[in-house]
């Protein structure tokens, strides 16, 4: 699905000497280059507050920790996201209120959020689900109204910018109260090895968020609250420094694939290419189509043959997980969700995706759509 190696290649002499420098300077936790990385995606993303922890799960957890919520008050997501969304909210002894996602974008369906609002509702957490913006200027219309935090998760959409009524842009992950991100390495900025940052332009809550990830300290050995032990290691940090500035350059090449994806595939009545949402910048961390009027998981299994990775993100929306029957949600109750995850198919994304292997996978694709 990723070609992480050729990315590597491309680049080598600038990280290995990252990577030696900080070796060499034996700062493997809290160096130098974590501030230096952290000042530098703050620059990037124009936001205040840059937090890095140690995964984007940590990052999403530790965003809901600052914000004090008690034991059973509510978290709306949607249910058609990777785990970690949820995971985290359920681990704090929290309730996921799921709200369906739009059968076009995959992105939650604002007009459904308020019914789903009660006296516990606390905080909306939308999903930038594959590289593409939620509908950020309404939630957060929402989230004002009915006084919620709103926590972004940008696991999958890190650079990708915003575009409000206004004119204005904004980097997604920066206008809701917090961000997250994750740096896994195959996410749009990915490390090599497991990190993530939180973002936020609130003095108070970077404060908070600054001492959870540190177990509950602003005083070595004073704990104020119970927190975590969450970072990011210098060397991580020194990577991502180098390819925070090839960032948009990343993102411009998945879009680049995204582009010659579509025009292969624009006039088959079986596929519906991924749904652009005009206020967002789609930056593709995943290519995923709609494949109808066929049978999704023998194209899988065909092109699996034929050497081309694909995947299906994600196959069990969230409600109907075993680990999450105790909500009692049921079959029927987002049928948006779960009519995607029976339809959906992930097509190879990356930075180095060239003609040759983008024709072989569309001409593969298309030859089995024609004969099934
Ligand atoms: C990857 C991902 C996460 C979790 O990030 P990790 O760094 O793997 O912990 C959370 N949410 C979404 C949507 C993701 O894609």
């Amino acid at each position: 699905m990723v070609d992480l190696k050729t990315q590597y290649e491309k680049i080598k002499p600038e990280i290995d000497k990252a990577i030696f420098d900080v070796i060499e300077s034996t700062a493997f936790i809290n160096g130098p280059k974590v501030k230096e990385f952290t000042a530098d995606l703050e620059k990037y993303l124009q936001v205040k507050h840059v937090i890095p922890a140690a995964s984007g799960t940590d990052a999403l957890q530790v965003a809901l920790m600052a914000l004090d919520l008690k034991p059973g008050d509510e978290v709306i997501t949607t249910p058609f996201t990777f785990v970690a969304t949820v995971e985290v909210i359920a681990l704090l002894g929290l309730k996921p209120v799921f709200v369906d996602v739009y059968d076009d974008t995959f992105t939650i369906d604002v007009s459904k959020i308020e019914e789903k609002i009660t006296d516990k509702t606390k905080a909306i957490i939308p999903v930038h689900l594959f590289g593409q913006a939620a509908e950020m200027e309404k939630i957060m219309e929402i989230a004002n109204k009915h006084n919620l935090y709103v926590i972004e998760d940008t696991a999958q959409a890190l650079g990708s910018d915003y575009y409000f009524e206004d004119g204005s842009v904004k980097k997604l992950g920066t206008i809701g109260h917090i961000g997250a991100t994750s740096f896994f390495p195959s996410k749009n900025l990915g490390c090599f090895g497991d990190g993530g940052a939180i973002f936020t332009n609130d003095d108070k809550l970077a404060e908070t968020l600054r001492s959870i990830v540190n177990h509950g300290m602003k005083v070595r050995y004073y704990h104020d609250t119970i927190g975590v032990n969450s970072r990011l290691d210098s060397i991580q940090a020194a990577i991502l420094q180098v390819k925070l500035k090839y960032l948009d350059q990343y993102n411009d090449s998945r879009r680049k694939a995204a582009e010659y994806y579509n025009n292969a595939f624009k006039d088959c009545e079986k596929i519906i290419t991924p749904a652009i949402y005009e206020k967002s910048k789609h930056i593709y961390h995943q290519y995923t189509l709609k494949i109808i009027n066929a049978d999704r998981d023998k194209l899988k299994n065909y092109l699996i043959d034929k050497g081309i990775p694909c995947a299906v993100y994600y196959p069990v929306p969230l409600h109907l997980q075993k680990a999450y029957s105790y909500y009692g949600y049921k079959e029927g109750d987002f049928p948006v969700s779960e009519h995607l995850s029976k339809i959906v198919l992930s097509l190879p994304m990356h930075t180095e995706l060239n003609n040759e292997q983008l024709e072989y996978i569309t001409s593969t694709v298309l030859e089995f759509l024609k004969n099934n």
